[in-house]
């Protein structure tokens, strides 16, 4: 099976990227953000603080989370139930970065990731996904773009998606959930050894998808 990675910080566009390249090569794409998103609505619907790890981590006997796919989109199932479009709002993200720093939570979601890499030819995106959960991937993107670039482009795609959200207060959240991400203690978000960093600040979509299939192409033979 064939693993690349892309992981980097919220906002990039790792997402869009990972989706083109995945119809590109005809590999399955798992956007792991939508775990943690989901395991933060569980805590939200449930009124848990997502911060008091006790508590969270007490409800996680209680968690059921399967992937499956859809026409070729993912589709998260919590506890049986299609999670849709709830775990994209901003007060969700907050929730997904704060439950994202418990390692129970991480340890929790280990076994789903790698499952679906161990019976299928991926493209996983996340934080640590070339860290830790495919350390031995066979490619690895670190995708990074400017803080303006990424709050402009998450403004943008929240309003497609119908959610109102300002530009200072989506730049704020980044911030913030950058700031979490980096540096909590397990899994933080930082580059693997042997990633290969690509800044697409500059790069229009198809410039970035260009770039990512020469790294691709350049690691392995497809
Ligand atoms: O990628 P996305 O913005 O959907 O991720 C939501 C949150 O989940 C991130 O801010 C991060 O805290 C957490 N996350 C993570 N590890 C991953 C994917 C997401 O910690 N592999």
């Amino acid at each position: 099976m064939i693993q690349i990675a892309i992981d980097g910080p919220s906002g990039a566009g790792k997402s869009t990227l990972a989706k083109i390249l995945a119809a590109k090569l005809g590999f399955i794409y798992v956007d792991t953000g939508a775990l943690y998103r989901s395991i933060g609505l569980y805590m939200e619907t449930n009124g848990i603080d997502p911060k008091d790890s006790e508590a969270v981590v007490a409800s996680l006997p209680k968690i059921t989370l399967a992937l499956e796919y859809h026409e070729g989109s993912q589709v998260v199932l919590l506890n049986g139930e299609n999670v849709g479009e709830r775990i994209r709002t901003p007060q969700i993200s907050m929730y997904a970065s704060a439950v994202s720093a418990i390692p129970a939570v991480r340890a929790f979601l280990l076994d789903t990731q790698r499952d679906i890499a161990a019976k299928n030819n991926v493209i996983m995106d996340g934080r640590d996904i070339g860290t830790v959960i495919l350390p031995n991937a066979d490619v690895k993107i670190f995708l990074v773009s400017s803080f303006e670039t990424r709050a402009r482009r998450r403004v943008k795609e929240l309003l497609e998606k119908g959610i109102e959200a300002s530009y200072e207060e989506v730049l704020a959240d980044m911030i913030e959930r950058d700031k979490n991400d980096s540096s909590r203690a397990v899994a933080p978000l930082v580059p693997a050894e042997d990633a290969v960093h690509l800044d697409n600040s500059e790069l229009t979509l198809e410039g970035t998808v260009d770039a990512a299939l020469a790294i691709i192409r350049e690691k392995c033979a497809l």
